[in-house]
């Protein structure tokens, strides 16, 4: 495998059916490493294989395999509240098994660690399902254990804290954090740099990705996402917090901008953004 630098520069990207084609897209950029997502249309089978294929000859590192599920939608805060991640208990056995099957071809691939959204934990841990969402989080871990691996939440969808508190209940040492300060401002959760205080110590990779805030007048709406270093997020001061904490690991750059050739020159500009930063 490629040494990687510290904070090296890379991107979240999202799967196709066609391994290399999807690689030789990110290397486009000039980057050599990333986290591959796995969209939860994306059928699985023969995908280590594949992406094995692909990784090796194209010599890309993907340090991340990023689970999403089927059926997700991240319109609004009630939308994502009723479709994202292991909270419904309608998806939650088949999006288990999927998180486990990506687990899988995770360690074909020599990735380390599996990242997802969870879906909102409650602020209340007497709340039935926080118990549940516990137990679930504890399944994947050990299952990610036996594959070598470390479960990553990513960060949004609840304040600091409550992240924390969750984490400490579910008690298992590779549950760890992929950070991302946008999702913060978007959801309205805090602030990211401040959040970085409480959860430094279990981030093992970060989105490079930027936001404003909801507006205040409704409960519903999320924030904006913006080209990195346009929005709220204080890029600067996100990246030099990541050296203060000591994170080594890449920064991975997401922009989820719909439009190919606009997100193109987000990703552009972000990646001369943070070299300077680094
Ligand atoms: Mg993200």
């Amino acid at each position: 495998m490629l040494g990687l630098e510290d904070l090296e520069i890379g991107i979240m990207f999202w799967a196709r059916q066609d391994a290399r084609e999807t690689i030789r897209e990110v290397k486009a950029f000039g980057v050599r490493a990333g986290q591959l997502g796995f969209p939860g249309e994306l059928p699985l089978e023969g995908a280590g294989e594949r992406w094995d294929e692909a990784l090796t000859s194209e010599h890309f590192v993907a340090v991340t395999a990023v689970c999403s599920y089927a059926g997700e939608d991240y319109t609004d805060i009630p939308t994502v509240a009723r479709t994202v991640g292991l909270v419904l208990p309608d998806t939650r056995a088949e999006r288990i098994a999927r998180t486990k099957a990506v687990s899988d071809i995770a360690r074909q691939l020599a990735i380390d660690s599996i990242a997802c959204h969870i879906g909102f934990i409650p602020e209340n841990p007497k709340e039935p399902v926080y118990k549940e969402i516990r137990d679930v989080a504890r399944d994947i871990c050990d299952y990610c254990r036996e594959n070598g691996e470390s479960f990553t939440l990513e960060t949004g969808q609840e304040p600091a804290k409550v992240l924390l508190r969750f984490i400490e209940d579910v008690d298992r040492k590779n549950l760890k954090i992929n950070f991302d300060p946008a999702n913060m401002i978007l959801y309205g959760t805090g602030d990211p740099i401040e959040a970085l205080d409480v959860l430094g110590k279990l981030v093992v990779s970060v989105h490079c990705k930027d936001g404003d805030w909801p507006v205040r007048d409704n409960p519903a709406a999320l924030g904006v996402e913006k080209p990195l270093g346009e929005g709220s997020v204080d890029i600067p001061a996100f990246i030099s917090k990541l050296k203060e904490i000591g994170y080594r690991g890449i920064l991975s750059i997401e922009r989820e901008e719909r439009a190919a050739e606009q997100r193109a020159a987000d990703i552009r500009k972000a990646i001369a953004l943070l070299e300077r930063l680094r």
